[in-house]
């Protein structure tokens, strides 16, 4: 029997969201069927929804930071049991048989990974769905191997987050080797933002942040930063010149990087986040002068989000959450807009 959902979805770029129903696939023999009990709101899911990227398809549900407990399991299901806590984030498959997919690097599969929501669903979808959708809904059913364990020590609500806002940072900071004696400067403090802080304070690193304001001074400090930057303040930003091995930037719109790139160190990354569509100008001289570099980098493998998972235990951090019921989906998405998010919102399907 496919399983009746309810969520909430995209019905179109210029209207708000609304309450939308439709069926999950029962689970296969190599499925967990999941109750979703959270689901963070991504910066992506925005984008998404308003077609800042020019592919949505509509009627869309967002949401890849889902945290629930599992409700059945196909008969080949070894991971996981009735009753578990899980996690699913921005992948539920992919080819498993390119170069990336053996190395555990799923995301960048070369013929592409399912997202959670948007993708064309391999699984034939259930009855009203060609595409996946994604986690703003109380059911979901995906294959074990693409099902992450949460850790008992993290609640759900302060867990979903993780999923995609822990691991786009973590596997950076993880690459670029942070650890004591790196300094590592984080723009942006958002949802990814104020992950980024907490887990490289967490690897050893000094961290400094950058704003556009003084607004999250204080959080930031306690999140573990030593310094923090306001943008706009040329003084202070010419003083941290040269400064950084590190800088992961997580700003969501189109901004100038060219000035950022100086305050990298020699050898230094800047590693690009946002989902960002125009053209960010940086100049060559910045860049030999101090071989720096400017980088990319998607969400993370399986494995690396369950080890970023364990390590956000094994240091306890979670994200800080502002908990709201599903129908105020269209206020969250309107105060993110405006930066005012401390640090994630994050839906209760209990409410829905
Ligand atoms: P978020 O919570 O809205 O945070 C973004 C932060 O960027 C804001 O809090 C603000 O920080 C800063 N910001 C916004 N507009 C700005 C501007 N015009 N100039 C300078 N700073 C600005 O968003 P998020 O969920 O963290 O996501 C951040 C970006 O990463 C989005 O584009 C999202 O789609 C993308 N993303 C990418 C991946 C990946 O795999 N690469 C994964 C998830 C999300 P302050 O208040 O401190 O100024
Ligand atoms: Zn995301
Ligand atoms: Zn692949």
């Amino acid at each position: 029997m496919p399983i009746a959902t309810r969520a909430f979805a995209a019905v179109a770029a210029d209207r708000p969201l609304e309450p939308y129903s439709f069926e999950r696939r029962d689970p296969g023999p190599d499925d967990v069927a999941i109750d979703v009990k959270f689901c963070g709101v991504c910066h992506s899911d925005l984008h998404v929804a308003h077609n800042d990227l020019g592919n949505t398809r509509y009627p869309i549900v967002p949401g890849h930071e889902v945290a629930g407990v599992v409700s059945a399991v196909g008969a080949n299901v070894t991971k996981f049991k009735v009753g578990d806590r899980v996690g699913v984030g921005c992948m539920v498959d992919s080819c498993r048989t390119c170069a990336p997919c053996r190395e555990g690097e799923e995301q960048y599969c070369v013929p592409g990974m399912t997202q959670t929501y948007g993708s064309a669903d391999p699984k034939g979808g259930p009855v009203n769905q060609t595409i996946t959708q994604g986690g703003y809904s109380d059911h979901i059913t995906v294959d074990q191997n693409y099902v992450l364990s949460i850790p008992d020590s993290i609640p759900l609500d302060a867990a979903a987050p993780l999923l995609c806002a822990g691991i786009t940072t973590y596997s950076p900071l993880k690459h670029w080797k942070i650890g004591p004696g790196s300094r590592v400067a984080v723009v942006g403090l958002g949802g990814l933002g104020h992950m980024a802080v907490k887990q490289a304070a967490a690897m050893g690193a000094e961290v400094t942040v950058i704003s556009t304001s003084d607004r999250k001074k204080a959080d930031a400090e306690r999140m573990g930063a030593k310094h923090f930057l306001i943008n706009t303040d040329k003084a202070a930003m010419a003083a941290a010149a040269e400064s950084f091995n590190l800088i992961i930037n997580t700003v969501s719109a189109t901004h100038e990087i060219a000035g950022q790139v100086q305050l990298l160190a020699k050898d230094g990354t800047m590693v690009m986040l946002g989902l960002t569509t125009e053209g960010l100008p940086v100049y060559a001289m910045g860049l030999l002068w101090r071989r720096r570099s400017v980088a990319g980098s998607l969400i993370g493998g399986i494995r690396e989000t369950q080890e970023m998972l364990d390590f956000c235990a094994a240091n306890a951090i979670a994200c800080d959450v502002e908990v709201i019921a599903p129908d105020r989906i269209n206020e969250a998405y309107e105060r993110m807009g405006k930066s005012d998010v401390r640090y994630r919102f994050v839906l209760d399907m209990a409410r829905l």
